[in-house]
């Protein structure tokens, strides 16, 4: 393999990475790994939306359809969906491997596992594309360094992207810290997730319990700090969760980190695409559909620069359309939860209370959408309740 020959190095092998490069035509793409597998270690609760697994290509890795959810606050629960399909659960490790394989089988792409990349800053100008070129990226496989410059380079690095902070694109934004356990032997309704919104067991963000079908769930929570012993003090002495997981058994432990906010995504010939960029919705945490629809974007864009020696500032474009995608739907996201994480337990009772009252559920359930919470949170919490979004 020889690293130079390639139009295009994108760095991280996770989905975003691999669904750019499946979306790049005509050109030849090397993807780089850092780890020695694809798809671990894990560092997700994957609770997929049904818009999500279409994007992704319907990969292998389903085990479980999701229809609802209750929620509890510290006094009331309500649970929304109804027969109605809305989510499936992953094994990322298996979905991430399949996109690999997927992806692999065009001639195109090579993939190269054990491989680090880090940004260096490009002095030949000489060749056409070169001119245009800032950066350039130095690769460590196994031990064995070797400075390249393709014509574009991929941020696909993830959550941290120290790609896009050493290009000075991925400025500050809130990290929260994910713990995460598989618990196997747990009775539990498999259609139903379980997400706890309580100051007294995590700060500024959510619990989850996911039901990974008959036996075995994912309990899980981000904050900004210590969530591991949150996680556990969660588990052994919240009401519900510990009568629900009374017999349970931890089989994975799993941490990882959640970018709440975005930047710029394109500058000079970097692009950054998924968590790099930070297409995640910041309610939710959930950033595999905006990931995937946005590496589809990227490798749109990459095609036509390329095929069409179009000029650098091209390549913006790609900002803009994926922001026009999900730009919104992220700032109400970041309003609304700055106004939820204020709140404290009694308020976020009273709106449970009110959804109550007001036999709101059928509304949710016949207007609710995972990928796009606006809506509905603008109207119950926002027009209803009378809370300033
Ligand atoms: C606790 C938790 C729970 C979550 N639950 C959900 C959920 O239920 N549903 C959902 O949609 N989203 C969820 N997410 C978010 C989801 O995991 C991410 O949005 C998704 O993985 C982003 O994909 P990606 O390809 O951008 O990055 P990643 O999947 O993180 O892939 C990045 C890859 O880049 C590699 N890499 C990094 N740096 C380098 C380098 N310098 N050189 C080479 N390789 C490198 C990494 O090894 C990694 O494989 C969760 C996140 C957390 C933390």
């Amino acid at each position: 393999m020889d690293i130079d020959n390639y139009d295009v190095i994108i760095v991280g092998g996770g989905p975003a990475g691999c669904i750019t490069g499946e979306n790049i035509k005509n050109h030849k793409v090397l993807i780089i790994e850092e780890h020695q597998c694809i798809g671990a270690p894990l560092q997700c609760a994957g609770l997929i939306s049904m818009n999500g697994v279409k994007e992704l290509g319907a990969p292998k890795g389903c085990v479980n359809d999701i229809k609802g959810a209750y929620i509890y606050s510290q006094n009331n629960t309500i649970k929304v969906g109804n027969d109605e399909i809305r989510a499936k659960v992953y094994e990322r490790k298996v979905m991430d491997k399949d996109i690999a394989i997927r992806v692999s089988k065009n001639k195109n792409i090579d993939i190269l596992l054990k491989a680090h990349g880090k940004i260096i800053e490009n002095k030949d100008k000489s060749s056409f594309f070169n001119k245009n070129s800032n950066y350039g990226l130095s690769i460590n496989h196994n031990g064995n360094k070797h400075n390249t410059f393709p014509k574009i380079i991929v941020s696909a690095d993830g959550a941290k992207s120290f790609i896009g902070k050493s290009a000075n694109i991925v400025k500050k934004r809130e990290m929260l810290a994910g713990a995460q356990i598989e618990m196997a032997n747990v009775d539990i309704d498999t259609d139903f997730v379980h997400v706890f919104l309580d100051r007294r067991y995590c700060n500024d963000f959510f619990i989850w319990i996911i039901p990974m079908g008959k036996d075995r769930v994912r309990v899980g929570l981000c904050d900004s700090s210590n969530s591991y012993n949150k996680l556990l003090n969660f588990i052994n002495n919240h009401p519900v969760a510990s009568n629900l997981l009374k017999n349970a058994v931890p089989i994975e432990f799993s941490t990882g980190a959640l970018p709440i906010g975005y930047s710029k995504s394109v500058k000079n010939n970097l692009m950054l695409v998924g968590d790099s960029a930070g297409q995640i919705k910041p309610i939710s945490g959930g950033g595999l559909y905006y990931g995937a629809k946005s590496a589809k974007i990227c490798g749109e864009i990459i095609t036509n620069y390329l095929s069409e020696e179009l000029p650098i500032n091209y390549l913006k474009n790609y900002d803009k359309r994926w922001k026009l995608q999900f730009k919104k739907e992220i700032d109400f996201g970041l309003k609304f939860r700055k106004i939820l994480y204020n709140m404290n337990n009694k308020t976020v009772d009273k709106i449970l209370e009110f959804i109550i009252q007001n036999n709101l559920v059928e509304y949710i359930n016949n207007n609710g959408d995972m990928d796009r919470p606006s809506t509905i949170i603008g109207e119950i919490i926002g027009s209803k309740i009378g809370f300033k979004i």
